[in-house]
């Protein structure tokens, strides 16, 4: 089956492409209204293998067990509704702001932890917004960095982007821009000469993108990334940690290495965040601490992200290592955030 690579391919069209089989399509329209958006581009769904243990096709296809929703899982596990001075600013730590720049993707994961973003009113940022996010900065010397987020900022046009980051650059020169964006793995014909030199005039710019499992580093991704790197834009990764994706030291071993073979510094692996119908995709917090204790034993820090996980109510992030967990109580572990304070996570 061909699919067109740079197509964005909607749940009627994955159904015409068979690219869902006779069950998952009898859940989903039976459940209409109760899933995260569905979507995948033609790159990656030729990727993808078909059987419904394929670990890039487990990031695309839902699965019924995403209709769990479990008492401690939430829209906005976060809370990043509580940090946002404006309707698309999230300012969670002093030194940096959040912005989300687009509620659109071109690969719906099902493992997202924004997933409420899909319905972000009015879409995608228009020039308003940078100027609101400009006025912001200027307004407030002591932000250091912007995350452009979303969803994911690659989908808007290169114009709006060029506007939104000019709008960053003019409230201070040294202002570090970070784009955090899934497109050098599931769209990399995005990536062209003239968004690079676009994106290049903008610098310190850095890419954060996630790629989850060694099967996603390809010609084109490792293409993609090379022009970004050539351009003076250096990538980092954070990969999330999935259950029955990439739970595993030898996969995890050989995704680092390779992301390091094509240029790209592995930043963070984050444990699951607490978001509805994502608890299959978890893991016990203590696999994550015991895989890394076993890959620091033999790896450079060079190719080893940090491990890190988003404490729910608005805990902020923690680093994870076994003294960042100080107890355990009622099913849940007691983790020290990077802020010195105490939240439950759950021991699942
Ligand atoms: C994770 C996060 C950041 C960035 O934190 P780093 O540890 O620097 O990667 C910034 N703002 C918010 C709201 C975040 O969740
Ligand atoms: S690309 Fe990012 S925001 Fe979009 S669905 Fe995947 S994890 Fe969520």
């Amino acid at each position: 089956m061909y699919f067109p690579p740079d197509k964005i391919i909607g749940y009627e069209k994955m159904k015409q492409l068979c690219l869902l089989d006779s069950e998952e399509t009898a859940f989903i329209e039976g459940n209409p209204g109760k899933l995260h958006r569905i979507g995948v581009t033609g790159y990656y769904a030729s990727l993808a293998g078909n059987g419904r243990e394929n670990p890039l096709r487990k990031q695309f296809v839902p699965s019924i067990k995403e209709l769990e929703i479990l008492e401690y899982e939430k829209n906005d596990p976060l809370c990043e509704e509580r940090f946002s001075p404006s309707g698309r600013i999230i300012r969670r730590y002093p030194d940096r702001v959040l912005f989300l720049a687009t509620g659109r993707c071109a690969l719906y994961c099902r493992h997202c932890f924004r997933r409420y973003l899909g319905n972000l009113s009015g879409g995608d940022a228009v020039r308003e917004d940078a100027d609101t996010l400009h006025r912001y900065l200027v307004s407030d010397r002591s932000i250091r960095e912007v995350l452009i987020s979303g969803g994911d900022p690659l989908m808007l046009e290169d114009d709006m982007l060029e506007y939104l980051c000019s709008g960053i650059r003019k409230a201070g020169r040294d202002i570090a821009i970070r784009i955090g964006t899934r497109i050098p793995v599931v769209l990399p014909s995005r990536i062209d000469e003239r968004l690079c030199r676009m994106l290049s005039r903008f610098r310190p710019l850095y890419v954060f993108t996630q790629f989850n499992h060694p099967d996603e580093i390809t010609a084109d991704s490792a293409s993609a990334v090379d022009l970004l790197s050539g351009s003076g834009i250096p990538v980092f990764n954070q990969t999330v940690l999935l259950k029955d994706i990439n739970n595993s030291e030898m996969i995890l071993e050989e995704l680092f290495y390779r992301l390091v073979s094509i240029s790209v510094k592995p930043y963070y692996l984050f444990q699951g965040d607490l978001a509805c119908g994502t608890s299959s995709f978890r893991t016990n917090l203590m696999e994550g601490i015991d895989i890394m204790e076993k890959l620091r034993s033999r790896m450079s820090a060079l190719s080893l992200p940090l491990l890190a996980v988003d404490l729910p109510d608005g805990g902020g992030k923690a680093l994870l290592e076994r003294g960042s967990v100080i107890g355990r109580e009622n099913g849940f572990f007691l983790v020290r955030s990077n802020e010195g304070k105490v939240f439950p996570y759950p021991d699942e």
